[in-house]
């Protein structure tokens, strides 16, 4: 091939590779990282964007959109939907959910059926009974007692996903329901802290696929997603917190693309009386902290809510049925056991590694 030729070609080559990596928007992106709390947590993020303008606006339309289903899913503050549901429980009138809140509200409930009631959205009475989370906020036990057993056993009883009603209030053309009217009976209160950081994840998954990011890592407490790609080509590594030290991992998952790892452990919030640790995961049969052999649980699914939802569950049922549970929702599990055992889901194999440093 003659000289001239041979440039030629290699011009256009290169040419064409600069033009490939930067229709990918690989070459070009750099890592900037945030942290700021929102929704009682940190919330983390390490953005890959092809500049500092566009990622400071990306991280800032996270935070906003976040602050946005704060005010919608707490039942802490009076203006936000689900405090609204529960001020309407014992009346006949119900209340009418929006479209997004009939979703959750579905989803949660079908996870009641399939986790045999581990899982409840209902618990609401009970939780503000143990209120663990202003214990472990004032981090110390000086005056705590646990509930009196006859007012847990009150609270109890007007507790379950199985007393709701959900009455369809319009559907679409097919006649699936779009929006439903929600009855709770008398003193039955909802509480959606064990899906709020999941639900917080598929927000911001929705908003990554429009915003020109290239890759990400977003994490909002326990609950973390990965988007996108490294320029590097790499994986994205997330660490799974040592329950009895979390401060170190037990080891670390390689993701690729999108992802959401969730996890729910006795050391999120907790308080400690008499040896005994009062943690914030309750199991509705006994109304107590769920004593089910495991110290954490982490999920892996492809959306937020359904795998922040399995978290808690598993947590409830424990490694066997929560392992089971977990594979019937094409999900995959680990769990950290009292004896600080690793189990998991066959898949699970796949993406972790023991950290044995
Ligand atoms: P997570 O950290 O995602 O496991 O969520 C724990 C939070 O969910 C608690 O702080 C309660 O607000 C709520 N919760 C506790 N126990 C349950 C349960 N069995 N089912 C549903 N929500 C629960
Ligand atoms: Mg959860």
């Amino acid at each position: 091939m003659k000289k001239s030729l041979k440039r030629f070609t290699a011009g256009w080559l290169a040419a064409l590779l600069c033009l490939l990596f930067s229709a990918c928007g690989v070459s070009q992106s750099s890592r900037y990282r945030y942290a700021d709390t929102c929704m009682g947590t940190l919330v983390q993020q390490s953005l890959y964007a092809s500049d500092q303008a566009s990622a400071d606006e990306i991280s800032a339309a996270v935070m906003k959109l976040l602050r946005e289903l704060e005010q919608t899913i707490s039942w802490r503050i009076e203006a936000s939907e689900i405090h609204a549901v529960n001020q309407t429980a014992g009346s006949v009138e119900g209340y009418v959910l929006s479209r997004d809140m009939t979703d959750i509200i579905n989803v949660c409930v079908n996870l009641w059926e399939k986790s045999e009631g581990a899982f409840d959205v209902t618990i609401g009475s009970v939780a503000r009974l143990w209120n663990i989370d202003a214990w472990a906020a004032a981090g110390g036990s000086e005056g705590f007692v646990p509930p009196d057993q006859g007012a847990l056993r009150r609270e109890l009883a007007v507790c379950g996903s199985g007393k709701l009603l959900l009455k369809t209030e319009v559907s679409d053309e097919e006649g699936e329901p779009l929006q439903a009217r929600i009855f709770l009976p008398r003193g039955m209160q909802l509480d959606l802290g064990a899906v709020g950081k999941g639900l917080a994840l598929d927000r911001i998954l929705d908003f990554l696929a429009e915003s020109g990011v290239d890759g990400a890592v977003i994490s909002v407490g326990g609950s973390v997603l990965t988007y996108g790609a490294r320029p590097d080509g790499g994986e994205w590594k997330i660490g799974v917190v040592n329950p009895r030290d979390p401060s170190e991992n037990i080891g670390i998952l390689s993701l690729e693309g999108q992802w959401c790892v969730s996890t729910s452990g006795d050391y999120e919030r907790y308080v400690e009386a008499d040896g005994i640790r009062y943690h914030h995961i309750l199991d509705p049969a006994t109304g107590f902290p769920a004593d089910s052999g495991v110290r954490s649980v982490t999920i892996l699914t492809r959306d937020g809510l359904y795998g922040d939802a399995l978290s808690t569950a598993c947590f409830v049922l424990g490694a066997e049925r929560g392992m089971k549970l977990a594979s019937d929702c094409g999900a995959e599990a680990l769990f950290v056991t009292d004896e600080g055992e690793i189990l998991m889901t066959e898949g699970m194999k796949r993406f972790f590694q023991a950290d044995f440093g």
